[in-house]
């Protein structure tokens, strides 16, 4: 038998329910922050990914699935969305469109080469939102607040916002040599990965798991108290946004982020909840002034944040979010032969209406029908036999009451509307008869 791939999995129909809901909040919740979607291949160019995310980066160094086409081009699964958005960026020119700044939100799987674990898999989904075209601090709050918004949507509590600056290009850079000079005569007492680390990425020696008590890292100077005067201005504006939004976050002035790209403000969202175990990360993002230039676009400054779903999903685990059963309208009992009696043409009118419909294929007696009727949680039974066809009507019966009416044929799409309003099932869409 053929099995998959290690760090993937499947999402059965079930578990699916559960990320169409995240999804469909998701959704929303871009919509009443004015985002649109933007969608982009699931591959790209190898150096796409090499000249963004970093050389140095954990992703690149290790963790990018990599493969030749047919044509020996260098192609690598997307281990992240930021970097294929502001290639479509460049190369649709959406940094001239009239409307700005762009606020652009993602979806999707991405692919990293990581040690699968609970909350980290070789293929995940992001969702992720990219702010291109402004510079202004209150950009910063606006996507930090996008972040907060979706999970207070989900009702996902128990979390704790961290924000950090790493300064402008110049006070970055500054930071990094003093970084480096205090590092070098302390890196025996660092963990292996910051011993190699240290040279090429200074910065992650901040956020490293394992040495975050080590005292050369807890007095290692931090990238805030480097900053210059105008990065100082942008992060104090930054708080008082958050401030302003009455949002709870702390400074972390050890937070970095993994991604070479960063610079300004820096933010993560953590779940406190054990139901994440050790990856309790549910969000990390920040601005990136920088990269769209560096991908040899216009100057152009963004920000932007990435969620991972498989996190959301967790985080939710037996929370009401998800104990609503899905339920149907209804279920067409057959009692005689459906290609005779127009019984396939009123499941499909009532359907086309909006209501959904499900009958049986696999010829089950009568009972059994009820039964698969209940199964699938139908709210009403639809009973429709030779009988009902010559007097051209049909017997609706209440799952849960168990009273019955006779209703005449023409009149049954508005007779279940009628028993539908006011109810937490609604139509699964206008229909066809409303478009
Ligand atoms: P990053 O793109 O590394 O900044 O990650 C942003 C978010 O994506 C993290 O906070 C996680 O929620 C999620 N994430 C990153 N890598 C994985 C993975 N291998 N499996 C599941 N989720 C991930």
């Amino acid at each position: 038998m053929i099995k998959k791939i290690k760090g993937t999995y499947d999402i059965l129909p079930e578990e699916s329910e559960k990320w169409q809901k995240i999804e469909d909040v998701m959704k929303n919740v871009a919509r009443i922050f004015n985002f649109k979607e933007i969608r982009t291949p699931i591959f790209e160019a190898s150096e796409l990914f090499h000249r963004s995310v970093g050389q140095s980066s954990d992703i690149v160094k290790k963790e990018t699935y990599d493969f030749k086409d047919r044509g020996n081009r260098s192609n690598t699964l997307r281990p992240e969305g930021t970097a294929p958005i502001v290639r479509a960026v460049i190369e649709n020119k959406l940094y001239a469109d009239a409307s700005q700044p762009q606020k652009l939100y993602y979806y999707g799987p991405m692919f990293r080469y990581e040690r699968p674990q609970k909350g980290r898999q070789r293929q995940f989904h992001q969702f992720g939102a990219e702010i291109i075209g402004s510079s202004s601090p209150l950009v910063d709050v606006e996507i930090i607040n996008f972040a907060i918004t979706y999970l207070q949507a989900l009702n996902i509590k128990d979390i704790v916002i961290k924000v950090n600056s790493l300064g402008d290009k110049a006070s970055k850079k500054q930071y990094l040599e003093v970084l480096s000079e205090y590092l070098e005569p302390n890196i025996n007492k660092l963990c292996k990965d910051c011993q190699r680390r240290h040279k090429e990425n200074p910065l992650r020696v901040l956020d490293c798991k394992v040495d975050q008590d080590n005292p050369v890292v807890l007095a290692a100077p931090k990238p805030l108290d480097y900053l210059s005067d105008s990065a100082k201005y942008h992060f104090d504006h930054v708080v008082l946004g958050l401030e302003s939004l009455g949002l709870n976050f702390e400074i972390d002035k050890n937070l970095v982020r993994g991604l070479d790209y960063y610079t300004h403000t820096v933010f993560e969202i953590i779940s406190e909840s054990d139901k994440l175990g050790s990856q309790s990360t549910l969000v990390g993002g920040g601005r990136y002034n920088d990269l769209i230039s560096d991908l040899d676009g216009p100057d152009t400054p963004a920000v932007g944040f990435a969620f991972g779903a498989e996190r959301i999903i967790l985080a939710l685990e037996n929370s009401a979010f998800f104990a609503e059963e899905s339920e149907i309208h209804a279920y067409f009992i057959n009692l005689d032969n459906v290609f005779e009696n127009d019984a396939l043409k009123i499941i499909n009118d009532l359907r086309l209406g909006g209501l959904i419909i499900d009958y049986d294929f696999l010829n089950r007696s009568l009972k059994a029908q009820f039964k698969q009727a209940d199964r699938v949680n139908a709210r009403y039974y639809l009973i429709y036999g030779e009988k009902e066809a010559s007097e051209h009507k049909i017997n609706v019966k209440n799952a849960k009451t168990g009273e019955q009416e006779t209703v005449n044929l023409d009149d049954l799409y508005q007779y279940l509307l009628s028993k539908f309003q006011n109810s937490n099932i609604s139509k699964a869409c206008e229909g066809c008869n409303g478009c």
